[in-house]
């Protein structure tokens, strides 16, 4: 699956908000979405006009896209697979985005940013449940034990992205234990765990239509 390779600052600005996608890094001044707080572009300061209600969906859909780093198929992928499920369309669909392997390392703390955690991902330095597995779109599971398999190099580089993320707490569907670089699944995310704001009815509205 491809993912943007351009640069992630305008993405915020495009969206209107911080969307904290270089992580830590976004914890300084000169984030572009506080100084230039207008759409990139050269008539992005000029061009502000008032939504529509499918344009307030368009947006809130390109966030959780530009958040998760997930590009228009698989996501459309993602919203298939919720609303064949018996839950809440838009519940599951937050659900699986955040169980994927990429966002877990991430919420570990083992990557600073997602994209980070997704290359940590590609280059097997993950297992789930002793297995290497270098898929960034594996969904982790109930019960599955996620863990660093590598020398002690890379190791040296996640204990320092994880003294950069101390800040950021863990949430409570993983256990998670620093000195082993080891977490396990409790159970599956559910909305109260996500730590930005989404309103899911908007893109459950859209792709009904
Ligand atoms: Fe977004 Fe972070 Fe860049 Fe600010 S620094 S615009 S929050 S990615």
């Amino acid at each position: 699956m491809g993912r943007y390779t351009g640069a992630v600052c305008r993405l915020c600005r495009r969206q209107g908000e911080k969307l904290f996608l270089k992580g830590t890094k976004c914890q300084t001044e000169k984030c572009p979405a506080n100084k230039r707080a207008y759409p990139p572009g050269q008539h992005g300061e000029a061009r502000r006009k008032k939504l529509s209600n499918y344009g307030l969906q368009m947006k809130e859909k390109q966030k959780v896209k530009r958040i998760y780093g997930v590009l228009e198929g698989q996501f459309r992928i993602y919203f298939k697979i919720a609303s064949k499920s018996k839950g809440v369309t838009g519940k599951v669909l937050l659900q699986l985005l955040e169980r994927r392997l990429d966002n877990v390392v991430f919420r570990m703390g083992m990557g600073i940013s997602r994209s980070q955690a997704r290359q940590i991902v590609r280059h097997n330095l993950i297992a789930v449940n002793a297995r290497r597995c270098n898929i960034p779109s594996f969904l982790v599971d109930k019960d599955d034990v996620i863990e660093i398999k590598s020398k002690d190099k890379p190791k040296l580089k996640i204990r320092d992205n994880l003294e950069l993320a101390k800040d950021r707490t863990v949430p409570s569907w993983l256990a998670f234990s620093a000195p082993e670089l080891r977490a396990k699944v409790l159970r599956l995310p559910e909305k109260n765990d996500i730590q930005q704001q989404i309103q899911e009815q908007l893109i459950v509205e859209l792709y009904s239509k």
